[in-house]
């Protein structure tokens, strides 16, 4: 099963970017600024975001991927290649659907506007299964962050016409109005909305398909504690839930909050094993050999 996956318009098309932002903007929250207050974000540089995470949760769940629009994690250095360009690769390579990715606007993109919202496009001739399958994802796209639903449109757009990308079926996401200016700053504007999106949309393709999606998993790779990311506790939370379940035992909330529940968990889990005999430690931290051997 191969799905192709276009990041829409390239690092310098004209247009396609927010109106001048009212706050600094940082991507990944790194404490590194990626674009000043009175900057815009380009558009290409969000749908590139989602792009490179979608391939990454497509390959995780074991199918073969397309790229067009963008070539690696660097949206500041791709041309716009012409629509022609984009839908004869994912013809040449065979590809069963194609998923475009996009964030849309409304009005001259001078000022911020209310329309607001996220969206699917396919062909209003040349769909083949595409409303299926455009229903399919949209199902996961609105679930996480509340955003109006504005639906699926039929439109004649080149990236959705199932006939000249040689697919069995065609979507054109718009993620969030780059010209709503909260949706701006805090979707477009934000990895985590990145994730969230290629992440769901994966997920609806999986479903589409009939494959299972296969979640993340992130080992912890240092002594969990109260201070820990919430990754990190949920990681722990969900390994005792399954190592000790099936006895008297009430499965853990999943909630990333380390307590005196997660605390006897471990002591019992340490029990278990033959572990920590003299008592000497208090349950408070799951250290790398907790780790590996929950692994
Ligand atoms: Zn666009």
């Amino acid at each position: 099963m191969k799905i192709a996956v276009d990041a829409g318009h390239g690092s310098e098309t004209p247009g396609k970017r927010t109106p001048p932002l009212p706050v600094n903007i940082d991507f990944n929250k790194d404490g590194k600024i990626d674009v000043k207050k009175g900057g815009s974000i380009r558009e290409h540089t969000a749908n590139t975001g989602v792009a490179n995470y979608l391939i990454k949760e497509l390959k995780r769940c074991g199918f073969d991927t397309v790229q067009t629009g963008f070539d690696d994690e660097n949206p500041y250095n791709d041309n716009d290649t012409p629509l022609v360009e984009r839908q004869g690769v994912i013809k040449n390579a065979k590809c069963d659907y194609s998923v475009c990715i996009h964030f849309n606007a409304s009005g001259d993109g001078s000022a911020f506007t209310a329309p607001e919202g996220l969206g699917i496009y396919i062909h209003d001739k040349y769909n083949n299964e595409s409303e299926k399958f455009a229903q399919t994802v949209l199902k996961y796209l609105v679930k996480g962050t509340v955003q109006v639903n504005r639906g699926i449109t039929k439109q004649a757009l080149a990236m959705c016409n199932c006939n000249s990308l040689g697919v069995k079926g065609a979507i054109l996401t718009e993620l969030a109005f780059m010209t709503n200016q909260r949706e701006a700053v805090e979707l477009m504007g934000s990895e985590d909305y990145w994730k969230e999106s290629a992440r769901e949309i994966c997920m609806g393709i999986c479903e589409y398909t009939g494959k299972n999606y296969v979640e993340e998993i992130i080992v912890p790779t240092k002594t969990i504690t109260k201070s820990s990311s919430k990754d990190d506790i949920r990681w722990l939370q969900n390994k005792l839930n399954s190592v000790l379940a099936g006895e008297s035992f009430i499965p853990l909330a999943v909630n990333g909050i380390y307590d005196s529940k997660v605390r006897i968990a471990v002591l019992i889990y340490w029990e278990k094993r033959g572990w920590n005999k003299d008592g000497a430690k208090d349950g408070w931290s799951a250290g790398t050999g907790t780790i590996d051997a929950l692994k």
